[in-house]
């Protein structure tokens, strides 16, 4: 047999420079957070040509979407069983191509029109729609400090990595962190709830799950919340949606704290995971027949609702939000019910009738004290039973989406002073018309 010439097997010896300058990254727009709102932004800003970074704290991209196994886009049809699409985008491409691979399961209402993904095929759609589309992306990267020049205008965020500090300049930024973090970090206002905590939930996927014998929603509810206190629940109303034929479910049913102080938020990735598991217990116990050969297929990542927002130039209200105000700067629009989950028993659950509609006006996208910043998702300014209407996945790629083009349109100007009718002719197709129906 021939002796095959081994390469070098030398080794050699490094040591940090510590003066090193960190790596540095210029983009046109930043976009701090890879959930589907930056998701979207940072794909529509591609396709307008301009050079993207798109950065997160997280070694992966999509978020909650992906990795707190969101698993339903909701807010993404209007009433009623025969909903239309009411944003597009990206919401176009991830619908055909996910159902292109037998990825979607739809959930025809009454009252609304949902639909379930697999979220390994939204995961891989997403980085390939960002590989393609050549965005630079910035991974596992923790916001350390914010330069903001005079009248509030970001001239670079410095990054930390675990291989290295990274600065990155960018002409405008999207702040699609879901905490108002880049806004935080900058030292503008930001706003918080008021009064109590809104809960979040950690999600679990379960497999091999009896469809033919799961209980209805109903049923499922008023059972949790009947002996709810006998397993040491703190929620009295959870959800498990099947994804029908898959013999897989979504189980919704606990209430997580998510503060944001780091190690109290830490702690309560523990907690939400031992509450699934109380959950899961119930679910077993209670419903032998479905959920008896059940096992964990997914733990979430926590999944957060509201923690801190933007104060914008203008605050959506409930009350806009009940009357359906259309605002002449709308940029997205839903159906979606106020989902306020502010007590640990429940939530608060408004739903709207079939022709109902409500809109989110740019103002509130826009961080009243800065000029180069949109805000996109579910840190935009509302108050709190008004976002909690809005932060959902449909409105969401429609805020996305309008922050690139508001950035877009102001350049190095101020998004404070673009041409809004410009925007809205821009993005009219979230906000008027009617878009598929997918019967
Ligand atoms: C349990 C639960 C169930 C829900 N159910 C539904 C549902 O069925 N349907 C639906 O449509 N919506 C649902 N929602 C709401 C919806 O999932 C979220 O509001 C939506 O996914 C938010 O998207 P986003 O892009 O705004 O934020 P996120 O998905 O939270 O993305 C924000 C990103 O920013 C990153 N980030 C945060 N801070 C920093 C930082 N300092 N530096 C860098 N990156 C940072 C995060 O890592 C994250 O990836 C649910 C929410 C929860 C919590």
């Amino acid at each position: 047999m021939a002796v095959q010439a081994v390469p070098s097997t030398a080794t050699r010896i490094v040591r940090r420079d510590r003066g090193a300058a960190a790596v540095l990254a210029e983009a046109d727009i930043c976009v701090v957070g890879a959930g589907i709102a930056g998701i979207s932004a940072a794909l529509e800003a591609a396709r307008l040509g301009r050079r993207v970074i798109l950065a997160d704290t997280l070694p992966v991209l999509g978020g909650q979407a992906v990795n707190s196994v969101i698993g339903l886009f909701a807010g993404l049809f209007s009433n009623g069983f025969d909903g239309y699409q009411l944003t597009r985008g990206i919401a176009d491409d991830i619908l055909r191509d996910l159902e292109a691979q037998k990825a979607l399961h739809w959930r025809r209402g009454p009252p609304h029109k949902v639909v379930l993904y697999d979220e390994i095929a939204l995961a891989r759609w997403i980085e390939e729609a960002v590989r393609k589309a050549g965005i630079t992306v910035l991974l596992g990267a923790v916001m350390r400090e914010v330069d903001v020049e005079g009248g509030g205008r970001i001239r670079e965020v410095r990054f930390a990595h675990r291989h290295g500090d990274v600065r990155v300049r960018a002409t405008g930024f999207v702040d699609a962190s879901g905490d108002a973090a880049l806004c935080w970090q900058a030292g503008f206002a930001c706003r918080e709830f008021g009064d109590g905590t809104i809960y979040g939930t950690q999600m679990v996927v379960l497999e091999h799950v009896n469809e033919a014998a799961l209980p209805t929603r109903e049923e499922l509810a008023a059972r949790q919340a009947e002996v709810a206190a006998r397993y040491g629940m703190l929620r009295h109303d959870g959800f498990a949606f099947p994804f029908v034929g898959r013999g897989i479910a979504l189980v919704n049913m606990t209430h997580i704290e998510t503060p944001l102080e780091p190690l109290a938020f830490s702690r309560c990735s523990l907690v939400g995971r031992h509450e699934a598991d109380i959950a899961i217990n119930f679910l077993k116990s209670e419903y032998p027949e479905a959920f008896g050969r059940a096992r964990v297929r997914t733990y979430g990542y926590p999944g957060i609702r509201q923690t801190r927002w933007i104060v914008g130039r203008q605050q959506l209200t409930a009350e806009q939000v009940r009357n359906g105000t259309r605002f002449p700067d709308a940029v997205a629009r839903t159906a979606w019910p106020i989902e306020l989950h502010s007590h640990a028993e429940g939530y608060i659950w408004e739903p709207f009738p079939p022709e109902h509609m409500h809109y989110v006006p740019f103002g509130s996208l826009v961080p009243a004290e800065a000029q180069n910043v949109v805000a996109a998702g579910r840190c935009i300014d509302g108050d709190a039973a008004a976002l909690s209407s809005v932060r959902v996945m449909g409105p969401g790629i429609a805020m996305g989406a309008a922050a690139a083009h508001a950035l877009d349109l102001a350049g190095s100007g101020s998004v404070q002073q673009i041409d809004t009718a410009a925007l809205v002719a821009r993005v009219k197709d979230n906000v008027e018309g009617e878009g598929p129906r997918y019967n």
